[in-house]
């Protein structure tokens, strides 16, 4: 039998690691045909990136025991959502927070249950046309396992339901936010796609210019993040799947890379079906952890915008998005300080974005009053 096969049979393949008492438990996210389905239809999928960036706004929920214990804290999600969004500014996309974060101190949705507890805390603390980002302790299956997280293929509320454990492991949470944009697991939703290629536009996950996959898992990827299986295709090719891709089920700490045209699905996938994801209150205004080190200050300010970046920034593109994601301003860092005369600019939210040689990148926000 296809290990695919019986993992669709367990619902989720639980492993548990004595390393770190790490536990290896999968996505919840349930296959939609009717999704499939069209992602099938949109071969070959426009590319519509490298136009505005577009801002999706987000709201934390997170659930802390009733005595407001908690192994997650609020700095450690924006640690991971810069993460993420480092991921996924290749597809022109930046995840903004738009509603302060909602702290539900309250043992009952602490160890989430999705059969006790999904439709309830949709109903109860959701917020419209922002993805809700859920944060439990646990995550549990309608099936009575253990999860990472799970979402929704869309059209669908626009959720991602972390596990605390996995929360932070620098892709579970990149990898679900991926299905809610449309993706599926490489290694597809039923159908088996083959090595060559040659059905990629029909089979596995619809995506072409990623590989064939078998089902990847802990045991047939190693700890340097190399494929040790041996399975072969229908024709009898062996797999060379890729264990670095976000939407795999290889080693959480391999997977850092999403194909070109998964960033196409991405984009497309908001512009068709999440794009009435606009932040229409930005309040927070609490600077994360990034990539990059850059200080913007005062923030809030007023006339003049003072940056100092850390010595080995300079040489870097800074980019200025007003509220509604247009670009308002862009410099040239060739020092380590410098002074933005902002006398002019609207005041509101401005979304920065920096950007050095190697193309890594920063994401904050500063507020003209
Ligand atoms: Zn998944």
């Amino acid at each position: 039998m296809r290990l695919r096969l019986l993992n669709l049979l367990l619902g989720v393949c639980v492993v548990f690691s004595t390393a770190k008492a790490q536990t290896q438990n999968e996505c919840g996210t349930a296959d939609k045909q009717s999704w499939f389905n069209k992602l099938k239809s949109k071969h070959p999928i426009a590319d519509q990136r490298g136009g505005q960036l577009i801002i999706v706004p987000y709201q934390i929920h997170l659930f802390k025991a009733s005595n407001g214990s908690s192994n997650l804290t609020l700095s450690e999600i924006y640690t991971e959502i810069d993460s993420v969004n480092h991921f996924y500014a290749n597809a022109g996309i930046v995840f903004v927070e738009c509603i302060a974060p909602q702290i539900i101190n309250d043992d009952y949705y602490y160890d989430f249950d999705y059969n006790l507890h999904h439709t309830d805390v949709l109903n109860q603390f959701y917020s419209n046309n922002v993805v809700n980002m859920y944060f439990a302790n646990t995550v549990t299956s309608s099936g009575g396992s253990s999860l990472c997280g799970y979402s929704q293929y869309p059209p669908s509320e626009d959720y991602v339901m972390m596990a605390a454990n996995c929360a932070t492991n620098g892709s579970t949470l990149a990898h679900e936010l991926g299905h809610l944009f449309g993706l599926p697991h490489t290694h597809g939703g039923s159908a088996d796609e083959l090595v060559d290629g040659s059905n990629c536009a029909t089979e596995g996950d619809y995506i072409c210019d990623t590989p064939a996959d078998p089902t990847l898992s802990n045991s047939i990827v190693n700890s340097n993040c190399i494929y040790t299986g041996t399975a072969t295709d229908a024709n009898g090719m062996p797999y060379a799947p890729d264990p670095n891709n976000i939407m795999s089920y290889s080693r959480k700490n391999c997977r850092d890379y999403f194909s070109p045209m998964q960033y196409d699905v991405i984009n497309t996938t908001y512009n068709d079906f999440r794009n009435y994801l606009v932040c229409s209150f930005p309040t927070a205004t609490n600077e994360k952890n990034n990539k990059l080190d850059l200080i913007l200050f005062p923030n809030p300010g007023k006339d003049n915008l003072h940056l100092t970046l850390s010595n080995n920034q300079k040489n870097a593109t800074l980019l200025f998005y007003n509220s509604i994601g247009n670009l308002t301003y862009e410099t040239f860092c060739d020092d380590k300080f410098k002074t933005i005369n902002t006398a002019n600019w609207v005041n509101g939210i401005y979304f920065y974005k920096l950007i050095n040689v190697n193309g890594e990148e920063s994401n904050g926000k500063w507020i003209k009053n």
